[in-house]
């Protein structure tokens, strides 16, 4: 973690805090009362692009509303050593909210995540 950086830029205590905790995905799936569940979180690193290992994203995952998961988490992607921030919004009618440039930004779930949580569903 020490050798880390944020696009250079130095990491902050709560960027610390945030790497102590339990994965994010130790904490899913997320349930919503209507039956909606998020199986999984992918984080990818804002230098490669590429998919963080699940190991290495961490920080908290809580539901302050009924209908709204929020993740205030962080991820090292290994091979860069650059920590990516993540603050996202997982609703429960399948919609990710997130923000991009100081601007709240929505995007669908892929149908891939969809249907790899409809697979996860039957396996159950
Ligand atoms: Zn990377």
């Amino acid at each position: 973690m020490a050798n880390c950086s944020i696009n250079k830029k130095p990491l902050t205590t709560r960027h610390e805090e945030l790497f102590a905790m339990p994965t994010i995905s130790s904490q899913m799936p997320v349930k919503f009362n209507n039956g909606c569940s998020w199986a999984e979180f992918d984080g990818y690193c804002s230098e490669c692009g590429n998919k963080i290992d699940d190991s290495m994203v961490r920080g908290s995952l809580s539901k302050p509303f009924a209908h709204v998961a929020v993740i205030d988490a962080v991820g090292v992607c290994k091979p860069c050593r650059v920590l990516t921030v993540f603050y996202n919004r997982l609703h429960d009618d399948m919609r990710i909210t997130a923000i991009k440039d100081g601007k709240w930004c929505t995007w669908e779930a892929e149908l891939t995540l969809i249907e790899r949580l409809k697979n996860w569903l039957l396996t159950k």
